[in-house]
């Protein structure tokens, strides 16, 4: 008799056990990010981060160079589910060490690329030592587009004008673009006045000269404009916001020489590393906060028009 409740006692003890380890499996796992985390990345928490690794596991433990690739979003689900796994399996073939971060614009405002790369930058340049701004939609399709370390001259285009499928002119910076960490902070990145769409890249091309860096671009591509890239984009599907108001079409044009990383105002409200196709990337949803009075256009709707318009003039 004692022998049975002695071997009842143990199966109790095993099953009791087991749902105990199980029930803390599924707490860690749906446990959320403490909000500690919305801080950027420092070089000691990313090495015993998993979660913040690519699945492309670096050939050796220190890589030379880390890329990371900052993806200006909002609203594009759809191209993100193409652009992750593809970019993914085109960079491992290349062994180049690089981890997605999506820029997710969450505020109100309009869309504003060249802000959430600031941000982006902001938050890796600790662990990693070249960028990719990249847009979501412009899927690279010729594997001899080395997204490498730019050289000390400055900035690689890896969408060209001679092989991007729309954009045809010299000074054309967009796309994708790699920049060197200490390139970008010599620039003072890029700039914050550019909300809707266009010219924050033209600007940038204006920052990358007048500090003596040139824009280097792929050699001996044999392919061009129609097979180089895939762009996923539907002009009517994905309306781009050409709007202007207020001053809007005046001070765009200028070179701006006031604002920038150092002048970055932002918050960033959540960080979620999401999988898709079992390939693990870092959401950071931004929050950029606008100046009304400097630039008055982040906002075009009748709303805040009206109410800036009763503003009294100072
Ligand atoms: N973008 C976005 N949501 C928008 C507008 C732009 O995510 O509402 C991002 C996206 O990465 C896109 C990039 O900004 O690829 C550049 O915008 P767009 O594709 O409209 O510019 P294009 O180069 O096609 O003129
Ligand atoms: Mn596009």
């Amino acid at each position: 008799m004692a022998k049975t409740v002695n071997l009842a006692t143990i199966n109790w003890l095993f099953v009791c056990g087991l749902a105990f380890c199980l029930g803390g499996v599924v707490v860690l796992n749906l446990m959320p990010l403490s909000a500690d985390c919305i801080c950027p990345l420092k070089k000691s928490g990313f090495q015993n981060s998993e979660a913040l690794q690519s699945v492309t596991q670096p050939p050796f433990d220190m890589p030379e160079h880390k890329l990371a690739i900052l993806v200006p979003f909002r609203d594009r689900f759809e191209e993100l589910l193409q652009f992750v796994p593809n970019i993914t399996r085109f960079l491992q073939k290349q062994r180049v060490v690089h981890h997605i971060f999506v820029l997710n614009q969450v505020d109100r405002y309009r869309f504003n690329r060249a802000s959430l790369i600031n941000v982006g930058f902001r938050f890796t340049r600790d662990v990693y030592d070249y960028i990719a701004m990249h847009d979501v939609d412009l899927l690279p399709l010729n594997e001899d587009l080395h997204y490498e370390y730019p050289s000390d001259l400055g900035p690689l285009h890896i969408a060209a004008p001679e092989l991007h499928p729309k954009y045809h002119y010299e000074t054309f910076v967009g796309g994708i673009l790699l920049v060197r960490r200490e390139h970008f902070e010599e620039m003072n990145g890029m700039s914050n006045k550019y909300w809707g769409w266009g010219l924050e890249d033209d600007e940038f091309y204006v920052r990358i000269r007048d500090a003596g860096l040139q824009v280097t671009r792929p050699h001996n591509i044999k392919t061009g404009i129609n097979n180089t890239f895939n762009h996923i984009h539907n002009r009517y599907h994905r309306k781009r916001d050409t709007q202007k108001c207020f001053n809007q079409k005046e001070v765009t044009r200028k070179r701006d020489r006031e604002t920038g990383l150092s002048t970055l105002e932002y918050k960033i409200s959540k960080i979620h590393q999401l999988s898709i196709d079992g390939i693990t990337i870092t959401v950071l949803n931004i929050l950029l906060e606008c100046n009304l009075n400097n630039t008055p256009w982040c906002d075009c709707s009748g709303i805040a028009a009206a109410a800036a318009a009763e503003e009294p003039i100072k």
